[in-house]
């Protein structure tokens, strides 16, 4: 059986695996407790091979083998900054590659995954809406970013990776083929707790209502960056597809299925989405959802020569305008700057350098429709 034909069991729900794993058995007259031990093989011991599964005869391991793979992406580069933060860029089955990011803090240790190699999104401050999109991940390749980080980090005593965001490469809603599946996944196969698990969107609504159906309590960021349609527009092209108006309903309607979180995200960029006069709407916002804030200073990418994050006085004033508007509101420090720790930079860079093709960015209106048709 050619590697296509096999089922990567990365990329299913603990009930799916039992499903598949019981079969494989019963067909081979094999007692129905070696499901249960190669279940326990994956998500406790994350067993990268059926060889390491030494409680099996090799018969059975063999036979693993040819029904199944399991196909954990490995590490490309790993880059550590100097605040602590480790960068992984992981080359899929197919050459593709990917990044995820560990964000140490004193109680955390946060890990950020991506969705999608690349991004269609085309938002103007980010360096992978710049780089293209190249595929959707499967949800054993956005599991697989969690084992491998996972693994890194036990080995290097960075402790137990405590939250996930979906924060990466990629818009999560529109993968959300391989995006549901994935957050079953980590949390009833891992055992991440849902409220450790935050997605974010920059704004597909079908997503956010779906998501907000789902009876586990993940949290939901939205990558709001402006608190009016037109100067959003500027920023995110989704805008258009899905105005502010809208987005705030589905948001509303997230809120009240209760105890589910909702972050907004203030990426701040001098000049662009930072005068004063934008407290007073943002709040308003935030108070519709009962919103928790994040200004997060802009962080340069090649591809925006001229913009800068705002001067610290102007966030401060942001940070208080909200505060004493009743809004819950934070600074997010920006962390590993000298790893080109911004999305999508550094498979942006090594892309350059190993010579791939040159990729256009896809915002505006002549670009292709950045959300499958089956998930608009
Ligand atoms: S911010 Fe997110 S959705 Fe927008 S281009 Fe970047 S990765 Fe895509």
């Amino acid at each position: 059986m050619s590697s296509v034909d096999r089922i990567d069991l990365l990329s299913l729900t603990p009930e799916e695996l039992r499903a598949a794993l019981r079969a494989h058995f019963a067909a081979r007259r094999q007692p129905g407790y070696r499901a249960e031990q190669v279940e326990r093989w994956i998500f406790q011991e994350m067993a990268r091979t059926f060889d390491e599964m030494t409680v099996l005869p090799v018969a059975e391991r063999n036979a693993l083998g040819e029904a199944f793979r399991i196909d954990e992406p490995e590490p490309a580069t790993i880059q550590v900054s100097g605040d602590g933060t480790v960068k992984h860029l992981w080359r899929l089955a197919d050459g593709e590659l990917v990044e995820s990011v560990l964000i140490p803090t004193e109680r955390r240790l946060t890990l950020c995954i991506s969705s999608q190699a690349g991004c269609a999104m085309g938002c103007t401050f980010c360096a992978t809406g710049w780089g293209g999109f190249d595929r959707q991940l499967t949800a054993g390749e956005i599991v697989g970013q969690y084992r491998g980080s996972r693994r890194w980090a036990e080995e290097n005593a960075y402790g137990p990776i405590t939250n996930i965001v979906y924060m990466g490469m990629g818009e999560p809603l529109a993968n959300r083929k391989a995006v549901h599946p994935s957050l079953t996944i980590l949390n009833q196969g891992y055992d991440v707790g849902a409220r450790r698990i935050t997605v974010s969107t920059v704004g597909v609504v079908p997503g956010i209502l779906e998501l907000a159906g789902r009876p586990e309590q993940f949290r939901l960021a939205l990558s709001l960056h402006a608190p009016d349609t037109d100067l959003r527009r500027e920023i995110i092209p989704l805008e258009k597809r899905h105005p502010l108006p809208e987005l705030i309903e589905a948001l509303e309607h997230f809120d009240d299925a209760g105890g589910k979180r909702i972050t907004f995200e203030y990426t701040m960029i001098d000049g662009i989405n930072d005068d004063l006069t934008l407290i007073q709407p943002l709040a308003e916002l935030a108070d519709r959802v009962d919103a928790f804030v994040n200004l997060i200073p802009f962080n340069p990418i090649p591809y925006q020569p001229d913009w800068g994050p705002s001067p610290k006085q102007r966030i401060r004033a942001f940070e208080s305008g909200l505060s004493d508007r009743g809004v819950a509101v934070a600074v997010r420090e920006t962390r590993g700057r000298d790893i080109d720790a911004a999305c999508g930079q550094l498979r942006g860079h090594t892309l350059v350098q190993i010579e791939r093709h040159s990729r256009t960015a896809t915002s505006g209106d002549a670009a292709p429709d950045p959300i499958p048709a089956d998930l608009a």
